[in-house]
């Protein structure tokens, strides 16, 4: 068993049945999330027969940087090798105040971490590069975990700031892997750790509605984006295999969201991504408002970075200005991201560490 999928409650148990009193858990817990101890042997206020236990029958698993790319506008991608021998890709996006500040003048405004939460992912989106590598592996919620804490000591070494925002929008669909994933929201939300709001922490799901809806019931701190991409079932059915299925498809979803948002008192985000002559048209656009009328919900339109062989292409900015003006006219609140990291393949769908 890895320490490192542990909460504070399964180190009490652990510590108990080892025959350890309860305190133990909490100082096994700091080791583990917040010292980051390569190994048992390292805990050294704990006595040596919990240490002896405990190395009977368990790991600690560490990232291993394996490589760093950096882009000409400042993103930063980094490889990681899992204690698996797996790879996985996280992502550090810092924004300006201004041009001259990106380019050294100035600290980093905010400062975003696109964390994976699996090696690759089951849901195969035809448009998407971790899509086509199928399922490999979940995270433990201390990996995910590091890859904030790494890329946070990163960002204020190179950007003079710490992390301001995560997103989990790299690797893997993290409702498919989600007792390790809100535990790791946790974590990122421990005051004695990085001490992130959970208003700062955006987890994004294809759409796996009864997931959606126990995030609402367990009362999970976190934002909530759904990766829609498309409006209407055909379409969307098309590009993500997903929404095929009668559980998962969009009325599934309506449903899904309507009860968030009435459980939470929160709105969704919906990430569309503009793939040229697919889903850009006024139509699409009058479809999209109407998905957004379901609930309280604001758009991200993301310019899509093409990954070769998959088929797709980028919208043209004359295609998105009419785009936009439509939606808008419905009433809803959007915003358009450009693409970061594209020449190093860090941008939205590019994820896709060679996991051979
Ligand atoms: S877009 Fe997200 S859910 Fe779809 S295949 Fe890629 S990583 Fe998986």
């Amino acid at each position: 068993m890895e320490l490192t999928r542990l909460s504070l409650d399964g180190m009490q148990q652990l510590t108990t049945s080892l025959g350890h009193p309860a305190y133990r858990a909490r100082q096994l817990y700091r080791w583990v999330y917040h010292s980051r101890v390569a190994s048992i042997d390292e805990m050294s206020n704990m006595p040596a027969s919990l240490r002896d236990g405990l190395a009977a029958g368990h790991t600690l698993a560490r990232l291993t940087l394996r490589e760093r790319q950096r882009s000409t506008d400042q993103t930063i991608k980094s490889l990681y090798q899992l204690a698996s021998g797996r790879l996985v890709e996280a992502v550090l996006i810092p924004d300006f105040a201004s041009e001259d500040d990106r380019y050294g003048a100035g600290p980093a405004t905010r400062l975003t971490v696109c964390v994976s939460s699996q090696v690759g992912c089951a849901m195969a989106c035809s448009f998407c590069a971790t899509g086509r590598m199928g399922f490999h592996e979940n995270l433990s919620a201390g990996e995910i975990l590091e890859q904030v804490v790494l890329l946070n000591e990163l960002g204020q070494e190179e950007f003079g700031r710490p992390v301001t925002n995560v997103v989990f929008m790299g690797m893997g669909e993290p409702l498919l892997n989600y007792d390790q994933v809100v535990r790791s929201v946790d974590l990122m939300r421990d005051p004695d750790g990085l001490g992130l709001s959970g208003k700062r922490i955006t987890i994004s799901t294809v759409g796996l509605a009864r997931r959606i809806r126990k995030l609402a019931d367990d009362g999970i701190e976190a934002n909530l984006a759904i990766s829609l991409h498309a409006p209407e079932d055909a379409k969307r059915s098309s590009i993500m295999p997903v929404n095929r299925h009668e559980k998962t498809d969009l009325s599934a979803l309506k449903d899904a969201v309507q009860y968030y948002c009435r459980q939470t008192s929160r709105k969704v985000t919906y990430e569309y991504c503009m793939f040229q002559g697919f889903n850009d048209d006024r139509e699409d656009a009058r479809n999209l408002v109407n998905v957004c009328r379901w609930a309280p919900s604001k758009v991200n339109l993301i310019m899509y970075n093409p990954v070769p062989g998959l088929g797709f292409n980028r919208t043209s900015e004359a295609t998105l200005d009419a785009f936009i003006r439509e939606v808008v006219a419905g009433g809803v609140r959007i915003t358009v991201r450009r693409s970061r990291g594209q020449d190093i393949a860090a941008a939205c769908g590019q994820l896709a560490a060679d996991n051979g």
